[in-house]
């Protein structure tokens, strides 16, 4: 792992890596050199252009799959983790739930984990239930048998919370899950850059995320389905190659995975994801995951003796993601004034205003660590709190 390979990461404390990550160099130069050298549609020439990027975009798709432990084909391209979200809730879910039936989430969840299924339960009149939270920040597990009911057709959880930085015993939960037959989604997006991966051994049936925060490219991210459930799904967008056939009576859908990659796709997007596949895989996820838990032990450690800072939430097992609240002090006057001393955290609602509620707060401040931040950027952010939170004194 080396800071030098990120250009903005080294000119800037950059303690947001939850929203995105910085991209290291080797991505970077990835892309400027498909638009140099190999840039062409897939799928659809005959000429040595269009092969090399159509090589180019399925390797990256092979080099995902080895990354999450799945086939090639059980590998979809998307926009990002709500794309994929919405994916399996328009294609699996929405056809399998009547008036009635239940959707089980969690009280952690991200908008995007919590507004598909809302509109799913709105156009089939089936029940949204939730996993309550304890004030640890944990979930209320206890309670999970008797949520999970004969009503129940579908379970989608994240795998860490982007406020709490809660890692959720979610391969426990699968298999509880599974034990009643009912489907399990997990919203990858906080755990993809943190943890390895591995969709087989979780037996998740879907696993969303966004390429965005894995170091790689914006506009491209994944879903994973189970071939079997992604064979029985109807598409999600319609148009050009996700098609086999086509008369102006009838369609026949192609093979997985491109029944549910319609239109041209972020093919630069996906060739620059697989660089950071393969950045990730050099520096080990385990690597990574240890040098993170440092980091946030040292930043919890820290932060805690900072008078009037409470960080919200002590869950059993935390990523390298922590929301607080500080004194009187807004956390948008927190985050403007460490903008000043050129550090760089999230402040607000975290797209997770139903957690915010649970907690009493409106918004808070988060710093989520990646694999280039230093202990001299926490000291950083920890030497500027104390006169933050004087300055906004009532
Ligand atoms: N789920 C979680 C847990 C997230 O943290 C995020 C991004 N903040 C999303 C979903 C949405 O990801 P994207 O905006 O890349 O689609």
């Amino acid at each position: 792992m080396n800071r030098e390979d990120f250009p903005l990461a080294e000119q800037t404390n950059y303690l947001d890596n939850g929203a995105t990550t910085q991209k290291p160099i080797q991505v970077i130069e990835r892309l400027n050199r498909f638009y140099l050298n190999e840039n062409a549609n897939v799928h659809r020439g005959v000429y040595k252009l269009s092969q090399l990027a159509t090589e180019a975009y399925e390797n990256s798709r092979t080099a995902m799959a080895h990354f999450i432990h799945c086939d090639t084909d059980e590998i979809i391209y998307t926009r990002g983790t709500t794309e994929s979200i919405n994916l399996a809730a328009f294609s699996f879910v929405e056809p399998l739930v009547k008036k009635g039936d239940e959707i089980l989430i969690s009280h952690m969840e991200h908008h995007s984990n919590i507004v598909p299924w809302q509109l799913v339960c709105e156009r089939t009149g089936a029940v949204l239930k939730v996993i309550p939270v304890n004030d640890s920040g944990d979930l209320e597990l206890v309670q999970l048998d008797e949520l999970l009911t004969e009503k129940t057709r579908f379970l989608s959880l994240t795998h860490i919370s982007n406020v709490l930085g809660t890692i959720n015993p979610i391969k426990e939960i699968i298999a509880k899950a599974h034990k009643k037959g009912i489907p399990v989604l997990i919203d990858g997006a906080q755990a993809i850059a943190r943890t390895s991966v591995n969709v087989r051994e979780l037996d998740a049936d879907f696993y969303a995320f966004s390429g965005h925060k894995m170091y790689g490219p914006t506009g491209i991210g994944v879903l994973y389905g189970k071939r079997t459930l992604l064979e029985t799904m109807r598409p999600y967008q319609s148009g050009g190659d996700m098609i086999r056939r086509v008369t102006l009576e009838k369609t026949t859908w192609n093979d997985l995975p491109y029944k549910f990659e319609a239109g041209t796709p972020n093919i630069a997007g996906a060739v620059g994801l697989a660089e950071a596949v393969k950045y990730l895989e050099k520096a080990g996820m385990d690597n990574i995951e240890e040098y993170e838990q440092e980091l946030l032990n040292y930043a919890e450690e820290k932060l805690k003796a900072i008078e009037g800072l409470k960080i919200i939430g002590d869950p059993q097992k935390r990523a390298a993601v922590l929301s607080f609240t500080l004194g009187d002090a807004h956390p948008h006057d927190i985050a403007h004034e460490l903008s000043i001393k050129k550090i760089a955290v999230r402040a607000g609602h975290h797209c997770a205003q139903p957690l915010m509620n649970r907690f009493k707060v409106p918004a808070t401040t988060r710093v989520s660590l990646g694999l280039y931040n230093t202990k001299e950027e926490i000291d950083l952010l920890v030497e500027a709190l104390p006169e933050i939170r004087e300055k906004f004194k009532l």
